[in-house]
């Protein structure tokens, strides 16, 4: 059991740089926590804080309902992983892994077979007599990964470990970071920029933003319910269109206005716009790439659903292709199959799937609707 409480923590650094504000957060025994933010959100220093590296301001941190704000580092029973390793190069592999046990004057032989196995979980047996330069990026992040898992810590903490690794190594390591939390049953906390790796890896991601969370949920309910503008701007690949709306009502029916043509409102989402008292105001309209369309069924049925735009250009992605459409002045991505060829510069069309709609207030950015 490694559950962990993180309650009203603040990190307030020298010249009053409020890095982390009033932050609470309940972290369950084997999950895969990830905290997900642009650059200077303050999650390192929130993984640093839970690792003990980092001064709390304010706040009170519990590892299995024990109070650790006092408690130091080795203490704590936790591991971290950092972005550039941290090996030691003039030690082997073998030595590096076994670094940590050496210090804890465990026996020789113990030592030994907890290495073969962490060696052999990370496919690490044939280069365990190589020192740290004479390995890949991937296999330097494994060694690193293999130095935390021979403590059997209760909890890992991890700071972007895959940050300086090629595209398609990190792909590799995401699948097998995943994996070894399945296999090791330990609760994981993960600290990404990237998006794809918080969607891909998280059981539970937590959004933050200037040192706030923003919204703690599963990877599919921060995608489909975002509760703000960030949160459904920073989460998803292409990222959501964001179009200005005039939310008016027309023969008894609630549409949202953009620029000069309508898009009929559900008779629910309507009520629900004029119960909050946007009638009459500007809100933001917000849909994803794969909720637009180009062509087909649903624009032939749906023509109450439907703005006119010119194709700005196309970004062939294989079997699908993203279309850049300006709407009036607005740029927005469109998902289409590959095989639906329009040639730039013309005249399209493009449907919205009304029920995939967000709305979101024009000041506030929250999601009303
Ligand atoms: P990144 O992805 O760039 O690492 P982050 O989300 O992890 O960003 P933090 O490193 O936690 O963000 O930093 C949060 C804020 O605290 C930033 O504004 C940063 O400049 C500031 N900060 C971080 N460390 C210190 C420090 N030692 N002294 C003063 N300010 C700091």
């Amino acid at each position: 059991m490694a559950n962990l409480i993180l309650k009203n923590l603040y990190k307030i650094y020298p010249d009053n740089v409020t890095a982390v504000k009033d932050l609470s957060l309940e972290i369950k025994d084997k999950e895969f926590l990830v905290l997900v933010g642009p650059s200077g959100c303050g999650k390192t220093t929130t993984l640093r804080m839970i690792a003990g590296l980092e001064e709390i301001s304010s706040g009170e941190i519990y590892i299995e309902d024990r109070l650790v704000n006092d408690v130091a580092p080795k203490e704590r029973d936790i591991a971290m992983v950092f972005q550039n390793y941290a090996l030691y190069p003039h030690l082997t592999v073998y030595d590096n892994i076994a670094f940590g046990l050496k210090l804890r004057k465990i026996p020789k032989d113990e030592i030994k077979k907890n290495v073969q196995e962490v060696a052999r979980i990370l496919a690490l047996e044939d280069l365990l007599d190589r020192k740290p330069k004479e390995l890949s990026g991937g296999q330097k992040q494994r060694v690193a990964l293999g130095r935390a898992m021979v403590r059997k810590p209760k909890v890992f903490l991890m700071d972007e470990p895959l940050s300086n690794l090629d595209a398609q190594l990190r792909t590799q390591m995401r699948i097998e970071i995943a994996k070894l939390h399945k296999n090791l049953e330990t609760t994981f906390v993960y600290v990404t920029h990237d998006q794809t790796e918080a969607m891909t890896m998280g059981t539970r991601i937590v959004v933050m933003k200037d040192g706030l969370i923003q919204q703690i949920d599963n990877p599919q309910r921060i995608y489909d319910r975002p509760v703000n503008r960030f949160v459904a701007g920073f989460i998803g690949s292409p990222k959501m269109n964001f179009l200005e709306a005039l939310i008016i009502e027309q023969n008894g029916r609630i549409f949202a206005k953009v620029a000069d043509s309508l898009l009929l409102v559900s008779i629910a989402r309507g009520q629900e716009l004029k119960d909050k008292g946007y009638l009459g105001k500007e809100v933001i309209l917000g849909i994803r790439a794969e909720h637009l369309y180009g062509k087909g069924d649903l624009l032939a049925r749906h023509p109450e659903c439907i703005l006119s735009g010119r194709l700005e250009f196309t970004e062939l992605r294989g079997s699908e292709t993203y279309q850049y459409v300006k709407i009036a002045e607005i740029e927005v991505v469109v998902r289409v199959d590959s095989e639906l060829q329009v040639e730039t510069g013309q005249k399209v069309k493009v449907g919205f799937n009304m029920s995939k709609i967000h709305f979101f207030d024009k000041e506030s950015g929250v999601n009303i609707a």
